[in-house]
């Protein structure tokens, strides 16, 4: 076969480490009713383990160069639709005909934002997301408060799933080879007791709170009712001196529902 020519422009970093492939494949139970979204299947490394599995899979690659790799491995349980995943719609996914549906990716780094929040913000209930990230990107997204990692997406993804690292894969297991490691993070849907009583103000007070890095509650947060925020801010032992990064996600939830009361 004529030798495939990598577009830098679509991330095409190819993973050649089979050990690495099995692992990520590994990293989700599957069961016979349940569906495997994959996003950028390239040549089919990670999608021929991921056939091996119960379930169905489905996969979304922008590049149709890529259809002579891919049409190997389609049959009535693997298809591939050729679309920029980001422009596909989540919708006409039959959801209700699968108990739980998980999406698996080694996704171009420039896009692994908008990726996950297509997905967050779909009607679709996802079970796990496992994603082969940028290494810098892994550790945002599993950050803890009071790192200098831990920002808005993080606290936003933390409130519906539990967020875990699983491992660093080094640069030389891909072809061509990028410029820095990745890493496997895995995100486990939750079901939490605690629970904001409007999403919409939720998703707003913590991007707002994290509006500007540098800055503390006070200023972030002034156009809020800052008596109620101060409230908040002391049952957590601090004040509207701190920033928000320092803050744990009750707090974010605690506000929202006492700023909802009013
Ligand atoms: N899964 C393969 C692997 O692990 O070797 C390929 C991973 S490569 C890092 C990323 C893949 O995503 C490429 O095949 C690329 O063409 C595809 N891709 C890039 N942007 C995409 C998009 N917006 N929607 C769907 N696929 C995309």
């Amino acid at each position: 076969m004529e030798k495939f020519k990598h577009k830098k422009s679509l991330g095409q970093n190819f993973l050649q480490d089979e050990q690495v492939l099995k692992k990520i494949a590994s990293s989700i139970e599957t069961n016979e009713n349940d569906l495997i979204i994959e996003i950028g299947p390239g040549e089919g490394a990670l999608t021929k383990y991921l056939k091996k599995k119960k379930g169905i899979v489905i996969c979304y690659e922008v590049d149709e160069r890529l259809t002579k790799y891919l049409n190997l491995l389609e049959n009535d349980d693997c298809k591939v639709i050729y679309q920029d995943f980001l422009q596909a719609n989540l919708d006409e996914i039959e959801s209700n005909t699968y108990d739980n549906i998980y999406f698996i990716a080694n996704i171009p780094y420039y896009i692994t934002t908008p990726i996950i929040e297509k997905i967050t913000s779909s009607n679709l209930n996802v079970q796990d997301m496992v994603f082969l990230v940028q290494k810098e990107v892994a550790e945002r997204l599993s950050a803890l408060p009071r790192t200098k990692e831990y920002g808005a997406l993080t606290v936003l993804l933390t409130y519906d799933y539990n967020i875990e690292y699983l491992f660093t894969v080094n640069k030389e297991s891909f072809k061509p080879m990028p410029k820095v490691d990745s890493a496997v993070i895995k995100m486990s849907k939750i079901n939490r007791n605690n629970k904001v009583l409007n999403r919409e103000k939720f998703i707003k007070l913590v991007k707002d709170s994290f509006a500007m890095k540098r800055k503390n509650i006070r200023n972030n947060l002034k156009s809020y009712d800052l008596k109620i925020v101060e409230a908040i801010l002391n049952k957590y032992n601090c004040t509207l001196q701190n920033r928000a990064e320092e803050l744990p996600l009750s707090f974010f939830i605690d506000l929202t529902n006492e700023l909802n009361k009013n």
